[in-house]
């Protein structure tokens, strides 16, 4: 922790890259620890969702299942002390795999967090981009037992998430991409590291000279080429970092 800390005091650019860990100590599971999401269900694909209704009716299932929690749920202590040391100018992006907007909730400003994989508080039309409120879909769907089409243009309308199979949004990866190369140290919190193309920016960090920090409670694919490693809670961890700055 003191190491992280002397880290984060010697950076002049830091970038922090969030996976599901994060978010667990708010109560939302992970996809690949031992009792994750992926344990209990398939992930339903993009080219099922665009072709079969049942697929569509099953991911709005789920969103609708899911509905209370992402209403209750709060940042917790690891989601506060990014927020911190993006307040402090420490940090200057934060690029997240995660849907569940909570750094957002955090204090993070919106232009400060890249969501690569989107997020569930939002729907969008599939061939239009028009946002539609998550609200009223899943209100059309307990009615009718199917999403509405688009308003304006009649395309399939989808949380505004990327499924497995979905390509990655261009704009987030560019500026991913971006911050990531002018970085100097790279801090990686609660992944498994093995989804891709997110998991290839620590990679690309690191060949770029940048140090790379991995705080997770297992091991990851990449911690053979960390400068430092951390396998333990992320809330306990960063507050204590934060604290010794
Ligand atoms: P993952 O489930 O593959 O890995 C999460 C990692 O975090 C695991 O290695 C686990 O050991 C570690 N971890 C869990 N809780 C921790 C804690 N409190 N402290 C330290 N480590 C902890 O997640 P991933 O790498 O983000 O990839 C999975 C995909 O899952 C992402 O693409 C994301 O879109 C999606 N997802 C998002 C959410 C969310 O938005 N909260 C939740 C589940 C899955």
């Amino acid at each position: 922790m003191r190491t992280l800390a002397d880290f984060l005091r010697e950076a002049r650019r830091v970038v922090v890259f969030t996976g599901a860990g994060i978010s667990t100590e708010s109560g939302i599971p992970d996809f690949r620890s031992p009792g994750g999401i992926w344990s209990k269900m398939q992930p339903v694909m993009f080219a099922d969702y665009l072709t079969r209704p049942e697929a569509r009716r099953v991911s709005w299932e789920r969103r609708l299942a899911m509905e209370e929690t992402w209403r209750a749920v709060k940042p917790n202590d690891g989601h506060r002390a990014v927020a911190d040391l993006v307040r402090r100018g420490i940090v200057g992006h934060v690029i997240t795999q995660n849907i569940d907007g909570l750094h957002q909730l955090s204090g993070v400003p919106d232009d400060k967090v890249i969501e690569l994989h989107g997020t569930t508080r939002l729907a969008k039309c599939l061939t239009c981009g028009a946002r539609a409120e998550v609200a009223e879909i899943l209100a059309h769907f307990e009615k009718h037992g199917d999403a509405p089409d688009c308003k304006l243009c009649g395309g399939l309308i989808k949380t505004a998430t990327i499924s497995f199979g979905q390509p990655m949004p261009e704009a987030e990866m560019a500026r991913a991409e971006a911050a990531t190369l002018a970085c100097d140290l790279f801090l990686v919190l609660g992944s498994s590291l093995a989804v891709y193309p997110a998991a290839g920016f620590p990679l690309a960090a690191r060949r770029n000279g940048a140090r790379l920090v991995i705080v997770n409670r297992e091991e990851t694919p990449q911690d053979r080429i960390a400068n430092l490693v951390i396998n333990a809670e992320i809330g306990p961890i960063m507050t204590a970092a934060v604290q010794a700055l």
